[in-house]
């Protein structure tokens, strides 16, 4: 059943309304009868609630129904208004339906059917306009959803970073946004309708070899590293991801390609790994020369088309570390001379960075004397000073020959990172060379003080020993002048001693250290020194039990004699508390093994790799005070390494030690021994 119907009714006659009321109530409409008499009421009833229809008389007092009818439009009111003419109005009715009435009935004929039929006919055109208002209003909303949906688009695809092209089904473009634009070189109109192999031609990055495009019947598809050819004939590294287009039927009909420029994440990621592998080496350096040289290696080509390391000497000059490509550069240029305009000199001078994004005709002129290879015309330049502890300690330059590579601000600041890691070495660099110029006036002093003092020690010597026999042999001689020419001979002979070992030091550094080699049996050696050194020993017994054979070997008998007092001093020293040293001499295959060893205070195990060292006494020896210099040992390992042998420790602190010393067995005796 349908709902009752609200109906108004505004008609000043109440015969009128009773009719209108009757036939209503005759009709086949459940209604709900309001009644207004006249406009006032009317407009009241209307702002009171809402009505399905109004039945409006066109007589009213003081007014027409026109003009009501009117007025409820001007209110916003749409209800479907019939109105109900007398005798004569009909010809008005043309005016009141473009006013807005639905429909007109003459009273005359007002019978329930007609105002059934009317009012029927009048809902259902208002309830369809209505609908169809409705559909309207929808219609533009989702319209102007979608104009903002694509204007949001399109601001998106305007202002991302990344680019964005869009093709048909045929593969042609159809969308590109700015970024596309400016990666590929293509202008939108240009590419538009352009097949998307033109646009975007691609090459794989390992091989080269041309990568397929997505075509609207390809799934989604990303390419990591690939190389775009642009319009003007630069290669880019790229990433993309692309994807098909499809309808609602989900039937593809375009792609749509989204690029990224990987050029900055490329250098970014290349210049890290220059910079990583720059540190390893500089970390790894002992040849702070050669490690520089391979920096600047490192650096060409792939941050620079030239470098070089220039550092400033101690005594002011300028001096060509490393280079690349290395050309014959001036070695030493003097830092005062002729002030440079623009180069090393000036930013060792001045202590700031040089960057110069073009290079000038007169520039590239300045920059000549800098030893460039002439077929490299540069283009851009960076040169930053090389800073330790606030001091400048050289520059670093860089420079570049491609336009296309021309350095910017960000170049400048991997230059100074560079430099800044740089720096440490070039100082390590000066402080190594300082160190070998300082070695190697030490070893020319100690070379010319020991011939120097040999030579009147020698004759010292000499005379003091036959005085001290003469006066010894002499019956009237005085206690007290034999006692004092005792303190000079064994003075003399202490110095005579220390030469000795600087003359063998010296000897050893410049490489005139040489043996004398002739057969000789170590056995008969080791006693007889055994043999001497006995009898001046109060507290310590030598134990020494010789082969029944000679062991024969070739060598130089002084130098192994000197090799076996060093050890049986040590022994005798290191233990001061006396003891017994043991002495063994054994064959092995075709090596002779001469161990010493003692019960004394041992080497401590962090001294032990050292020990063999110039100069080095391990702690509990420096304590001591004995004057030693740390040398014996290290002059032993020498003598025993000429005789092609070695030397081994095993000691534990407080425990003693053992040395033992392998030489090679004579061929002759060798050969026996198998
Ligand atoms: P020096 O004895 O003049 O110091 P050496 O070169 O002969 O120089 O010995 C180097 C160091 O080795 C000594 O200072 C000492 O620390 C250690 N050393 C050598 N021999 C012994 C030993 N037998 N026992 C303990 N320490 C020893």
């Amino acid at each position: 059943m349908e709902d009752a119907l609200t109906l108004l009714i505004v008609d000043d006659d109440d015969v009128d309304r009773q009719a209108a009321r009757r036939a209503l109530a005759r009709s086949d409409l459940a209604t709900t009868i309001i009644e207004a008499s006249d406009s006032t009421a009317a407009l009241q009833e209307l702002r009171r609630g809402a009505f399905d229809c109004i039945l409006l008389d066109y007589r009213l007092p003081g007014s027409t129904g026109l003009e009501l009818l009117r007025q409820i439009r001007g209110l916003g009111v749409n209800t479907p208004v019939i109105m109900l003419t007398g005798q004569g109005d009909e010809q008005i009715a043309v005016e009141l339906i473009k006013a807005g009435a639905a429909d007109y009935i003459a009273k005359s004929r007002l019978s329930p059917e007609r105002l059934s039929n009317s009012i029927r006919q009048t809902l259902r055109v208002y309830r369809a306009e209505q609908q169809a208002a409705r559909a309207e209003t929808q219609r533009r909303q989702a319209e102007l959803r979608l104009r903002q949906h694509e204007r949001l688009l399109a601001t998106t695809l305007k202002s991302i970073g990344d680019a964005v092209i869009a093709t048909d089904e045929q593969g042609r473009v159809t969308f590109i946004n700015a970024a596309a634009e400016a990666l590929t070189g293509w202008s939108a109109r240009e590419a538009q309708g352009q097949p998307l192999a033109a646009v975007l031609p691609l090459a794989e990055a390992a091989t080269g070899a041309s990568v397929a495009q997505p075509t609207s019947a390809t799934d989604e598809h990303l390419i990591r590293d690939a190389w775009l050819r642009t319009r003007d004939g630069r290669s880019v590294p790229i990433a993309s991801h692309s994807a098909p287009i499809r309808n609602d039927d989900g039937a593809p009909v375009g792609a749509v390609v989204v690029l990224r420029d990987m050029s900055a994440r490329m250098r970014s990621e290349e210049r890290l790994r220059l910079l990583a592998e720059l540190s390893r080496l500089l970390i790894d350096t002992f040849d702070y020369r050669q490690h520089l040289q391979q920096v600047v290696n490192l650096i060409v080509p792939r941050y620079a088309d030239w470098c070089a390391i220039d550092v400033l000497l101690a005594d002011g000059r300028r001096h060509r570390l490393a280079g690349a490509p290395a050309l014959e550069a001036p070695p030493v240029a003097n830092a005062s001379a002729t002030p440079a305009s623009l180069g090393p000199a000036r930013v060792i001078n001045s202590g700031q960075t040089e960057y110069i994004a073009q290079l000038s005709e007169a520039q590239r002129a300045a920059l000549a004397e800098l030893a460039v290879p002439p077929e490299l015309k540069l283009h851009s330049w960076i040169c930053v000073p090389l800073m330790v502890r606030d001091q400048v300690r050289g520059a670093i330059s860089f420079a570049r020959a491609r336009a296309a590579a021309a350095y910017d601000a960000d170049d400048v600041a991997f230059a100074e990172e560079i430099a800044r890691r740089t720096a440490h070495a070039v100082d390590n660099a000066l402080l190594y060379q300082q160190a070998q110029d300082a070695v190697q006036a030490r070893d020319a002093f100690l070379s010319i003080a020991a011939h120097e003092l040999k030579t009147p020690l020698t004759s010292l010597l000499g005379y003091a020993e036959l005085l001290h026999r003469r006066l010894t042999r002499n019956p009237v001689a005085e206690e007290r002048e034999l006692r004092l020419l005792n303190v000079i001979v064994d003075q003399t002979r202490r110095l005579n001693r220390l030469i000795g070992v600087l003359f063998d030091l010296s000897r050893l550094q410049t490489g005139q250290f040489t043996i004398a080699r002739s057969p000789l049996d170590v056995v008969a050696l080791t006693a007889r020194i055994i043999g001497e050194v006995q009898p001046t020993l109060e507290r310590h017994q030598l134990h020494f039990a010789p082969p029944a054979t000679p062991i024969y070997i070739i060598g130089d008998d002084l130098r192994l004699e000197q090799v076996l007092q060093n050890l049986l001093q040590n022994a005798v020293k290191y233990s001061p508390n006396g003891g017994t040293i043991d002495v063994s001499l054994t064959q092995h295959h075709d090596w002779v093994r001469l161990v010493v060893r003692d019960q004394g205070m041992g080497i401590p195990a962090e001294a032990l790799p050292n020990i063999f060292r110039r100069f080095y006494r391990a702690a509990n020896a420096e304590r001591r005070n004995d004057g030693g210099m740390g040398v014996g040992l290290y002059v032993a390992q020498q003598i025993v390494e000429l005789h092609g042998g070695h030397i081994d420790v095993e000691s534990v602190e407080g425990r003693g030690s053992t040395f033992t010393v392998w030489l090679p067995l004579a061929p002759s005796e060798a050969r026996a021994e198998r």
